[in-house]
């Protein structure tokens, strides 16, 4: 049932909150819930975002245990590990998106096409705006007994001037203009009326990135020219065409495994992909690239490229919604790169139990340090020893740095300075350190890197955790009558905190994967390639996505890419 319930849902029977404006009711609508006295109490669970986060959270919670209203600006969930083949026309658009209302009409719950801009914590409002008929803005408010913010992040521009120069890739619109922008630039660069030199720049491809994003687009965009563009172009040579990709530290892909960053560069070495390390943007102009580029004396100079495309990927930052959030709940917030929850999730800062994040938007306290502590803490407990009387090995160290290293794949580089601080220390201690000097170590990990990695695999995790527990709080309180009984800290009681399980990371490098899967690397060709391939198969949402991703391989195998730019 994917009809539309919007006019009998968004009622207004009153105004209200501090910009007195239009309140939403959203109406029970099913038989059956109305016939039990107890739902009548059902909590409204207000949704923002239709990313992964939030979809993991849907296809884990019961039906009819809450009024669920879902609020995003857009109406599909976008399976983005595969966007970038997308770019090039590998994959087609609707393969990678699943129509949203299908996955909330098994929820008997709304969609509303609107975008959340602020939250009255106090009066359990979500301001939000909306689009009308007539093509103008309208705010209103939409109340909640419990909200779940999972809105994602933005591209950070490091504050660097002319990025309205480059293309982002986020979302299926953002894929298309690059589609688009990759296909004219060919298609100029045949025109009798361009230069040489002017050819040469429209086929110059910048990318200003050198983790996942970047790296894949810049391995699918290598396929295409070599495998479909040039033989659609046969006036274009190859040695006119290239690739640049522009990292701002020493490895490529440097949250994985060094062995792999070593992989992908040769892999691009090979490829003629121009790997540019040590190297930041300054300023991107319409007709060429501006960086400082350090060598190995540490040396800086500063360098010009010319280019016809330049793709911005460098990572994530807070949305405005989330600034705002922030901004409001003052001293409680201190990250300045997301909302940050203690590890049931829920928003700090906010009244307890009512607002919960997850995904990019967000960054559990959960820091590294303690963690390292509390294995310490058990390690004393173990061994039936007062924490300040233990003493550690470098073995002991490693094997504990191993286990936080595991729920921590970030703090990687952290753990590896400590390990050296360790060697030198422990060499004049005879081989072990005791619990303060080492409590003294491990407080030397900076704050600002407990934050969890923002990948799909988080988000994913960090919804199927809140689906489980809301479907636990239902069944513990049933009829749950939101605000009218303390029921103390029911996350608690009802479910544990939240843990993250790295399951490893994968990337595509051109015709080759590298897989870096807790501990076990490998890469490889053809054969890698169709491993990386079946894992994104099997997560992919739908049986629908399924079999379209299944004959877009083979459309591609048997006729080549799609080459038109709509
Ligand atoms: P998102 O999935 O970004 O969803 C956010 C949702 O919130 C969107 O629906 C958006 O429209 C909506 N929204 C935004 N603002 C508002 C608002 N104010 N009100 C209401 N709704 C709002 N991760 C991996 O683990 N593996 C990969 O291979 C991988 N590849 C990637 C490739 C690309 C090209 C990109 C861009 C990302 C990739 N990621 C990958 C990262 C992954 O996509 C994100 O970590 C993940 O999408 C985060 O999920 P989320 O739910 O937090 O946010």
């Amino acid at each position: 049932d994917l009809t539309c319930t919007i006019s009998e849902a968004a009622l207004f029977p009153r105004r209200g909150g501090p910009k007195n404006l239009p309140i939403a009711e959203i109406l029970v609508d099913d038989e059956e819930s109305q016939e039990m006295e107890s739902q009548k109490y059902k909590p409204k669970l207000v949704i923002l975002g239709t990313g992964w986060g939030s979809v993991a959270m849907m296809k884990e919670l019961n039906p009819l245990d809450y009024h669920v209203t879902v609020v995003s600006p857009e109406n599909y969930f976008l399976f983005t590990p595969m966007l970038p083949s997308a770019t090039v026309g590998t994959l087609e658009f609707r393969s990678l998106v699943e129509p949203i209302r299908r996955i909330v009409s098994r929820l008997k719950g709304h969609f509303l096409k609107a975008e959340a801009i602020d939250v009255e914590f106090s009066e359990k409002l979500v301001e939000v705006a909306a689009v009308n008929a007539k093509g103008e803005k309208e705010n209103f408010y939409l109340p909640y007994d419990k909200l779940i913010i999972s809105v994602g992040a933005t591209t950070n521009t490091h504050g660097v001037k002319g990025l309205e120069n480059c293309n982002w890739l986020k979302t299926i619109e953002d894929a298309r203009l690059i589609k688009r922008k990759v296909l004219n630039n060919f298609e100029m660069a045949c025109l009798p009326t361009t230069s040489d030199e002017e050819r040469k720049r429209l086929l110059s491809f910048v990318v200003s990135g050198g983790g996942p994003t970047g790296v894949e687009f810049a391995a699918e965009l290598y396929d295409m020219l070599n495998e479909d563009l040039l033989q659609s172009f046969p006036k274009i040579l190859r040695n006119e065409v290239s690739v640049h990709v522009i990292q701002s530290r020493s490895h490529i892909l440097n949250t994985y495994d060094e062995a792999l960053s070593v992989y992908a560069e040769k892999r691009f070495e090979h490829d003629n992909v121009d790997v540019l390390t040590n190297a930041r943007v300054q300023e991107v102009r319409p007709d060429k690239i501006i960086f400082s580029q350090k060598d190995g004396d540490g040396k800086v100079t500063r360098k010009e490229l010319p280019m016809g495309f330049c793709l911005w990927s460098t990572g994530v930052a807070q949305t405005a919604f989330c600034k705002t959030l922030a901004d409001k709940l003052g001293d409680a917030q201190t990250n300045k790169h997301a909302l940050e929850t203690d590890t049931h999730l829920r928003l700090v800062g906010a009244p307890l139990g009512d607002v919960y994040a997850i995904g990019d938007c967000s960054t559990v306290q959960n820091n590294i340090a303690d963690n390292l502590v509390t294995f310490l803490r058990g390690m004393a407990w173990e061994r039936g020893k007062d924490p300040k009387d233990l003493r550690i090995t470098f073995t002991e160290w490693r094997n504990i740095a191993g286990k936080v290293k595991k729920r921590f794949p970030q703090a990687g580089n952290h753990l590896r300075r400590l390990d050296k601080l360790f060697e030198s220390y422990d060499k004049d201690k005879n081989g072990t350190l005791d619990f303060s000097e080492l409590h003294e170590l491990v407080l030397q990990i900076d704050s600002k890197l407990t934050s969890l990695p923002a990948t799909a695999q988080r988000a994913n995790q960090q919804g199927g955790y809140l689906g489980k527990k809301f479907n636990r709080i239902a069944q513990a309180v049933p009829g749950f009558k939101a605000n009218e009984v303390d029921y103390g800290d029911l996350d608690d009681a009802v479910y544990k905190a939240f843990e993250y399980h790295h399951l490893g990371s994968l990337a595509y490098v051109g015709n080759a994967a590298i897989f870096d899967i807790n501990g076990l690397n490998f890469s490889g060709g053809l054969m890698a390639v169709y491993l990386w391939r079946s894992i994104y198969f099997a997560q992919s949402v739908s049986f629908r996505t399924r079999a379209l991703l299944a004959m877009d391989w083979t459309k591609r195998a048997v006729f080549g890419r799609d080459l038109m730019a709509y």
